[in-house]
């Protein structure tokens, strides 16, 4: 009796994970496809400083309209980086980001800081570096408006490696953030040695913030913390007016969220800028 029901059990758990299997299959060769033809497109979140409401920057976020069908980064970013075709996919991400900054500059008629996510696996290329100064020299984008958004974790294992990339990186003047912090194994020692000018406190802490009393130490705490290390923080996931009331008076600079903006194509950015 046991035993056919864990037949059954089997059954149904491997139809499952085929399918599974099947769609990652099916969205890496589709992906690889629309990289050729054009069908990835670039979306811009503005950034707000918290006291008075300036529009400061823009984080550029992946999407793909596959065919009608809208599949979020959180999907196939995972995928593009299990494959190896989060290399081409950033290359391509990071040019685009720079042309069309310079171009909303140019339409806009102001410059802001634009921010790019950077894959860890793009993080531990050799030729890294030169990816980033080909985009900023290819497109003319000034180092200093370039924002290179890394998270914690799998590029912080070989520490050596990493401190020199982050000064070389430094060094060509763009600006470094570490995104989703608190989420990624923290340690704490490297903050100090990592020339960084921004911590983005991950939205999980933020929605939490008015609710949850634990939550409400942990940012408080995560504030000082970036403020005794002169950097700059930006509360990402801001959705309601308490939240960014409350994260003013304990001392964050900015914010990130639907509250402000949610991301944006091009000519809506645009039209978004020119209102405010
Ligand atoms: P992330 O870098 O932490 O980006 C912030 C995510 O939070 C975005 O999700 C954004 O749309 C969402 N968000 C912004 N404001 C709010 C809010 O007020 N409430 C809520 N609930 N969500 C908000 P998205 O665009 O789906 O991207 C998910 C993740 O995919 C990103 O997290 C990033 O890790 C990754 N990703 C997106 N674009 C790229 C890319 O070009 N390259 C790489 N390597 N990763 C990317
Ligand atoms: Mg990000
Ligand atoms: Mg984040
Ligand atoms: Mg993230």
């Amino acid at each position: 009796r046991a035993a056919a029901s864990d037949v059954a059990g089997w059954t149904v758990y491997d139809a499952q994970l085929g399918s599974q299997v099947e769609r990652a299959r099916q969205l890496i060769a589709d992906m690889r496809d629309a990289l050729q033809h054009d069908a990835f497109e670039l979306y811009f979140q503005p950034q707000a400083r918290l006291d008075n409401q300036q529009m400061v920057g823009a984080e550029v976020l992946l999407r793909w309209n596959k065919d009608g069908e809208f599949v979020s980064p959180g999907e196939f970013i995972p995928l593009a980086e299990s494959c190896g075709l989060i290399l081409p996919l950033g290359d391509w991400v990071l040019n685009k980001a720079c042309q069309q900054a310079m171009q909303l500059f140019a339409d806009a008629g102001r410059e802001f800081v634009v921010a790019v996510n950077i894959s860890p696996i793009q993080f531990s290329q050799r030729d890294f570096l030169d990816k980033v100064r080909h985009a900023l020299q290819s497109s003319g984008m000034p180092a200093h408006l370039l924002e290179l958004e890394i998270t914690e974790g799998a590029t912080m294992h070989n520490e050596l490696d990493t401190i020199s990339l982050l000064h070389e990186l430094h060094d060509l003047g763009v600006m470094l953030s570490i995104d989703d912090f608190g989420t990624g194994y923290s340690s704490l020692s490297y903050l100090s040695r990592f020339p960084l000018h921004k911590l983005k406190i991950d939205q999980s802490f933020v929605r939490h913030l008015l609710s949850d009393p634990n939550y409400l130490s942990i940012v408080h705490s995560v504030i000082e913390l970036g403020k005794s290390l002169n950097l700059t923080l930006i509360a990402e996931g801001v959705e309601e007016p308490k939240q960014a009331e409350l994260l003013r008076e304990l001392g964050c600079a900015e914010m990130q969220g639907y509250l402000y903006s949610r991301p944006l194509p091009y000519d809506q950015l645009l039209s978004f800028i020119q209102r405010h």
